[in-house]
């Protein structure tokens, strides 16, 4: 075993069968410090033939893992969940460090990781099969679930711990092996998790770190000993990750991007609607898949949430988040990005939309600092009202009714998230019954499952079949075995005692 700090120190190592590797890779991408706008790594770009050897490294592993008893592998998850707990301030200043989120907000990104190794510990009461003794005259059925073999996880650049997360610790408590290909641009929480998960007992091989962009991930797609890939990040590359993949025989799971709505009727709690939306539209400064994107006001509210939302857009502190506890919003991911989110300010205008609240400010030109943004007099046909923006923007609509907001809703191509905001019971059930997304809020502005359940993103949201999260991400790692089961009676045998049959 060699341990990462072998490596170049600005070269961030690839992890293959235990081993951590300086790439062969001929090209590199940088890893920013969005808080400075520093260079802190370079990430090699993994080619073909190194993607493959690390596949082959998997594969090697799989036999004596998928081999060992489900409790001892969920044992080395007990372990593991216990080192993320110890490490758990170091691992949020990492997140801090290469995303930008402030330290709260990544606080918040490894506890939500932490439940997924704490769910992946119950996984063997998951892998539990079914039986029907007797199905037929002396036969027995029953169902048993096995390993589907070697499993890739490629995870997007806005939770580096998170998403991971979301991944792998179940794909190998049910006696997988498993290549973690992180987002190129945070590359270093990946290689932490895979530190922390050899020093929990890990077996070389089981766990693995590929690095790179489009190639490494086609690379990966078409590899014939790649049985199973988990994607989350842009819908255009989720579509062609589940179209390639399921092309090449594989099952995929693959997690979109999202338009999300938040319905406020006139009923609704003005100032705890504001804070909700607020902290929808802007934590992690408007990077997340559940981030409140659109507001649809209902009726005459309109106007004073618009005010309400501009007043608390002036009080939030922006600026760079590591080591700085008192910001509310950190910067940007790259430049960039910055540069296309700040332009969708001057897309709305254009259209005719009214920027009420411009996030564009006096910020340190080193950092990729935006602050929020409030658009309202948003139409349907607007492209601040269409388009995934991936920052703090937040747009407007206005509707007379709920069902006007409902087909705002409708007319949606994605579908992972939408809130309403009312007093009314009969309102937040209609919402519930029929907004078109796949995770409802009723006064909560991320509706976002906790481990336990599915990760239900609906329409373009969502590629595939079984869901990440719960025990949908346990059926997708693992494949049913299903077996019939008759003894012969013979005339020797003297267990043939009717009175047995009374016991049946
Ligand atoms: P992205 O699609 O650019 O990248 C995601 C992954 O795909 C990365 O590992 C990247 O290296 C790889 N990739 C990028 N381009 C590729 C290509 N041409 N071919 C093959 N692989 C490629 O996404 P991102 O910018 O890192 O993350 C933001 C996006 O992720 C947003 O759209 C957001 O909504 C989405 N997201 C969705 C969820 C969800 O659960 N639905 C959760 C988090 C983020």
């Amino acid at each position: 075993m060699t341990t990462p700090t072998e490596t170049p120190t600005n070269s961030v190592p690839t992890l293959v069968g235990g081993v951590w590797q300086t790439s062969s890779a001929t090209q590199t991408s940088e890893v920013f410090n969005p808080s400075t706008g520093k260079v802190i790594a370079q990430v090699p770009l993994c080619d073909k033939q190194e993607t493959d050897t690390i596949v082959a490294a998997a594969a090697a592993a799989l036999p004596d893992w998928s081999a060992t008893p489900a409790v001892e592998r969920a044992r080395v998850m007990f372990k593991y969940r216990d080192l993320i707990e110890k490490h758990f301030e170091e691992l949020a200043a990492l997140v801090t460090r290469e995303h930008g989120k402030t330290l709260p907000e990544s606080r918040a990104e490894v506890q939500r990781g932490l439940e997924m190794a704490e769910f992946a510990c119950g996984v063997p009461n998951m892998l539990m099969g079914d039986t029907l003794p007797n199905i037929a005259a002396e036969v027995d059925a029953e169902t048993m679930r096995h390993p589907v073999g070697v499993c890739v996880g490629i995870t997007p650049y806005n939770f580096p711990f998170m998403v991971p997360m979301w991944m792998y610790p179940v794909a190998i408590t049910c006696g997988n092996t498993f290549i973690l290909k992180p987002s190129e641009k945070v590359p270093l929480s990946a290689v932490r998790m895979g530190e922390l998960l050899i020093e929990a007992g890990l077996p070389d091989g089981v766990f693995n770190i590929a690095h790179g962009d489009r190639n490494c991930v086609e690379a990966l797609l078409v590899n014939p000993e790649v049985a199973a890939i988990s994607f989350v990040g842009s819908t255009a590359i989720a579509k062609y990750i589940y179209e390639t993949g399921t092309k090449h025989g594989k099952r995929v799971q693959a997690a979109g991007g999202a338009k999300n709505h938040l319905v406020i009727m006139p009923d609704a709690d003005l100032n705890q609607s504001v804070k909700a939306l607020a902290a929808s539209a802007y934590g992690c400064a408007g990077q997340r898949c559940m981030a409140g994107s659109v507001a649809v006001a209902v009726g005459n509210i309109a106007d004073p949430l618009v005010d309400g939302l501009c007043e608390h857009a002036s009080t939030l502190t922006v600026g760079p988040s590591e080591g700085n506890e008192s910001v509310d919003m950190g910067p940007l991911i790259t430049r960039e990005h910055l540069d296309r989110v700040s332009g969708y300010l001057d897309i709305a205008a254009n259209e005719g939309a009214s920027v009420a609240f411009d996030g564009r400010d006096d910020f340190p030109s080193e950092s990729f600092l935006l602050g929020p943004s409030v658009v309202d007099q948003v139409q349907p046909q607007m492209r601040v009202a269409k388009e995934e923006i991936f920052g703090p923007v937040l747009s407007v609509m206005r509707a007379k009714d709920l069902d006007s907001a409902m087909e705002i809703g409708r007319n949606c191509p994605y579908g992972n998230g939408a809130s309403i905001f009312t007093g009314s019971g009969y309102a937040a059930r209609q919402f519930k019954q029929h907004f078109n997304a796949g995770m409802i809020g009723i006064n909560v502005g991320v509706p976002a499952p906790m481990a336990w359940f599915p990760f239900t993103g609906w329409n373009q949201s969502f590629f595939g079949d079984l869901h990440i999260q719960g025990t949908e991400s346990v059926h997708f790692y693992t494949r049913q075995k299903m077996t019939l089961t008759r003894w012969f009676h013979s005339p020797e045998d003297t267990h043939a005692d009717p009175v047995w049959k009374s016991n049946r």
